[in-house]
């Protein structure tokens, strides 16, 4: 009792100390969460037609039995008040809304709202910016890892970076011409300035790459173009060429979140697909992809598809990773 009673004490005149130390610092935070939470307020509702929501269909797998859930975190105004819709046989789960306007909000709001370091003032690839010498850094340490893992591809002479963000791969990644696409105007700044990337369009080459790297941006796109995303990519590669997707274990998030278990630094915003590993290999195998390698996400269903793509991809190395992995290629012929 009376440890308690201390602790309790000490931690009332810390507060106070923080108080009078950074009072403006304080004040301008509780002033920022005041107006976010004034805006999800005041956000408008979409509307979504029941028949709409009846009539949808796994685009991973083709089944319809779906359920409904709502979106169950949010951060913009954008994301308030969405459902999702998720198949019960495969895991896969999206926003149910025909052609859901991202553009402007990749534009604009994303890189407001998430990803304010690129909006400096100066170089991103400068010596001052603090991401070179911070312990850990989730974008920077990845890359290096995506990096490495690549390595056994041998040397690579063209790659695409499909949502390249400011290009920490391409910065790490040795290859005669690298390529990006981002939406992201901040990012399209960075890379044109300073790493001297070509920033295009997807599918303005065809056969052409020997990679396409695509780390934690298959989940951004939506379910009625996730197909001709990754048809383009097919073709964007050359025969042979290798396709490396890395995304979040969403079938395994949604289970946490929608059971309530979540952390206090877990969100899902901007996501607008979530995978599980059955459901991704399906969208490669119906877009033409060899599957060379994956993690297991750990979709807890039985699953007769997943078993089906193991017998037909006897060589696929499965692994165990915290992320869902696929290491895909476009077929020699085709
Ligand atoms: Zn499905």
């Amino acid at each position: 009792m009376k440890i308690s009673m201390m602790w309790y004490a000490r931690k009332i005149l810390m507060k106070k100390a923080k108080q009078k130390l950074f009072p403006t610092i304080r004040k301008t935070k509780i002033e920022e969460i005041k107006i976010s939470l004034d805006n999800i307020r005041v956000a408008p509702s979409p509307r979504f037609s029941i028949s709409d929501l009846a009539r949808q269909t796994c685009v991973a797998c083709g089944k319809s039995d779906i359920e409904i859930l709502r979106y169950p975190a949010f951060k913009s105004q954008v994301f308030a008040g969405l459902v999702l819709a998720s198949c019960k046989i495969c895991g896969f789960a999206w926003v149910p809304i025909p052609k859901f306007p991202l553009d402007d909000y990749y534009k604009h709001h994303y890189a407001d709202d998430f990803r304010v370091e690129r909006v400096i003032n100066a170089k991103f690839y400068s010596p001052e910016n603090p991401i070179w010498t911070l312990s850990t850094h989730k974008v920077r340490d990845r890359a290096k890892r995506h990096v490495k893992a690549l390595e056994v591809l041998g040397p690579v002479k063209r790659v695409l970076d499909l949502g390249a963000g400011e290009g920490l791969f391409l910065h790490f990644f040795d290859a005669d011409e690298k390529h990006a696409v981002e939406p992201d105007k901040n990012s399209v700044r960075i890379l044109k300035t300073e790493l001297n990337v070509s920033v295009e369009a997807l599918g303005d080459r065809t056969d052409y790459f020997d990679l396409v790297q695509c780390s934690h941006t298959l989940e951004h796109f939506t379910y009625d173009n996730i197909r001709e995303i990754l048809e383009k990519t097919l073709r964007t590669l050359r025969p042979g060429g290798h396709f490396h997707i890395e995304v979040p274990r969403g079938a395994v998030q949604l289970a946490h979140f929608t059971a309530g278990k979540r952390g206090r630094t877990h969100r899902l915003e901007p996501h607008t697909l979530f995978y599980s590993t059955e459901s991704l290999l399906n969208l490669l195998d119906q877009a033409g992809f060899d599957i060379k390698e994956a993690s297991v996400c750990g979709w807890p269903r039985p699953s007769t598809s997943l078993k089906k793509l193991q017998k037909r991809y006897p060589e696929t190395a499965l692994m165990q990773t915290p992320w869902l992995t696929v290491l895909a290629r476009r077929p020699q012929r085709g």
